[in-house]
């Protein structure tokens, strides 16, 4: 079933290492929101089916948006769209903004789950990566968040910062567990160009951790969780059973989806559409009622490495006869030298056509995907 992403792009200020698209010029969030009720509309043809089991805001950060803002947003949805009962209707929120008054507002909204983007609980760190909030206000949110009754949460945290010993990340997952989150992601810090620390890393003020001390990091953070009754279902995703992210899923299985607001990707298993990243340009357009996208067809060798990359990340697997079946591409005899490989060196396995990591091949899982695309 199809989903409906929305980006938001504004946040308080800018994190140290993101990448994302966002402005912190807050002036235009309501000119935003109407532009986004509009693209709606002017869209509402690119998904086939109307019946939507996944909505997630995005960012960004959606937790600035206030609760009028969201309700203009889910009337629209509504006039367009049916929602399945079990829709997962998630937003992306920062502590800092989830006070009780905007706890309750969220969920008078509709949200039914929150994505919150902790980080970590140490002040130097959150001080470091520049975030907007402190270990303070992400305990009082998580408190706000349990006790006005959401059911569903998922924390962010990062490992592999400069500085940060196992010992703090161990004790990051100690702390994320007083509140038993549904799901929890841990991302490894990457140093991306055209970012504060890009810049530092340029010159020479910030050395990324080093690869042994990542992978070392990635395991401390698998085999707590692992032991806390946590499914690592994909390289940087956990969950308590059956609490998988709908919305993440459904990109790994082809689903799908449409992307609103700038920045936002589409994807409709023939296409992919990518709305302009900038602001002002954007709403300009929306003015005129055009959606400003590029839009890209996707060719058989895309469709397989998409499938190839996306499923090989997963506890699901690559299913090489859903390959064949799919693409007509058969995997086992393009790439038989290397599969055997991996299989010796015990960084895949193949059981009934399956094709999946192991603990030892997630770590290298960019790399093993890479050279198993055409
Ligand atoms: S709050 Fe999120 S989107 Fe905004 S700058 Fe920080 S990491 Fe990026």
């Amino acid at each position: 079933m199809p989903g409906l992403y929305f980006h938001i792009p504004f946040c308080k200020q800018a994190c140290h290492y993101c990448d994302f698209h966002f402005s912190t010029n807050l002036s235009r969030i309501s000119d935003l929101v109407d532009a986004i009720v509009k693209e709606l509309l002017l869209q509402k043809e690119y998904l086939a089916d109307k019946k939507i089991n996944s909505i997630y805001f995005g960012g960004g950060t959606p937790s600035i948006l206030e609760q009028q803002h969201l309700d203009k947003i889910f009337e629209q949805i509504h006039n367009l769209y049916k929602l399945d009962t079990s829709c997962e209707i998630t937003l992306e929120a920062n502590p800092d903004d989830l006070t009780k008054t905007k706890v309750a507002a969220l969920i008078k909204s509709g949200i039914n789950r929150l994505s919150i983007g902790i980080q970590s609980f140490d002040d130097p760190v959150l001080k470091f990566l520049n975030r907007a909030h402190n270990a303070e206000m992400a305990l009082s949110a998580l408190d706000n968040v349990r006790n006005a009754g959401f059911k569903n949460i998922s924390l962010d945290l990062i490992y592999a910062i400069p500085g940060q010993d196992h010992d703090a990340v161990k004790k990051n997952i100690e702390m994320a567990m007083r509140f038993t989150p549904e799901h929890l992601s841990a991302y490894s810090l990457t140093i991306e160009p055209k970012t504060v620390f890009g810049n530092w890393s340029l010159k020479d003020k910030l050395t990324p951790v080093d690869e042994a001390i990542n992978a070392e990091q990635f395991e401390i953070i698998s085999s707590h969780l692992i032991g806390y009754g946590y499914e690592h279902y994909e390289i940087s995703n956990y969950c308590k059973p059956e609490y998988y992210s709908k919305h993440n899923s459904s990109y790994w299985k082809q689903e799908p989806y449409l992307g609103i607001g700038p920045s936002a990707h589409s994807y409709n298993k023939e296409s992919r559409q990518f709305n302009i990243s900038n602001n002002a340009s954007y709403l300009k357009s929306i003015a005129q009622n055009k959606v400003p996208y590029q839009r890209e067809t996707l060719t058989r060798e895309n469709m397989i490495n998409e499938f190839v990359f996306t499923t090989l990340r997963t506890i699901w697997g690559c299913d090489l006869n859903k390959l064949q079946d799919e693409y007509q591409f058969n995997l086992h005899d393009h790439r038989k030298k290397y599969l055997e490989e991996l299989m010796a060196n015990e960084l895949v396995t193949l059981n009934n056509q399956v094709l999946r990591l192991t603990q030892k091949g997630k770590l290298l899982a960019d790399q093993i995907s890479l050279d198993l695309m055409l």
